[in-house]
């Protein structure tokens, strides 16, 4: 008879090793993917919420490194770049923008552990009434 309680319990001394791998930048930032409203970023990183580098302990301005830049013919942008520590290269976070017309509007959209989520849309129309109102 196989003891199962034996076998779950070997799963789970095996787990904390996997965990690790798969989290290990939630140590980095303070706040994962934080709501940053209608900020997007096309390039830099958002170092308020940078916790500091959990491998060498460095609190310093992360390096980008550009992964790929991407402008098709519709006008659709789409950049990717990594956040990594400049004192040991740890990647902290992958951050993808991406950026189109759609319509009368231009949208912009972010997604970044570091950075967090954002997504704008602004007429491109001017004077349209339809207008942004939500300034401030
Ligand atoms: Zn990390
Ligand atoms: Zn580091
Ligand atoms: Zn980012």
């Amino acid at each position: 008879m196989v003891d199962a309680t034996f076998r779950v319990k070997g799963l789970i001394d095996a787990l904390p090793h996997v965990v690790l791998v798969l989290i290990m930048c939630q140590y980095c930032v303070k706040q994962q993917h934080p709501q940053r409203g209608t900020i997007c970023l096309e390039s830099g990183s958002y170092l308020m919420n940078f916790a500091g580098c959990k491998e060498c302990g460095k609190k310093e301005p992360l390096k980008t490194l550009v992964m790929f830049t991407e402008e098709d013919v519709d006008g659709e942008e789409l950049v990717t770049y990594k956040h990594v520590c400049p004192g040991c290269d740890h990647l902290v976070a992958e951050h993808e923008y991406t950026f189109r017309v759609e319509g009368n509007y231009q949208e912009y959209m972010m997604t970044c552990l570091l950075c967090g989520t954002a997504a704008d849309s602004i007429s491109i129309l001017p004077g349209s009434p339809t207008e942004n109102t939500s300034t401030f």
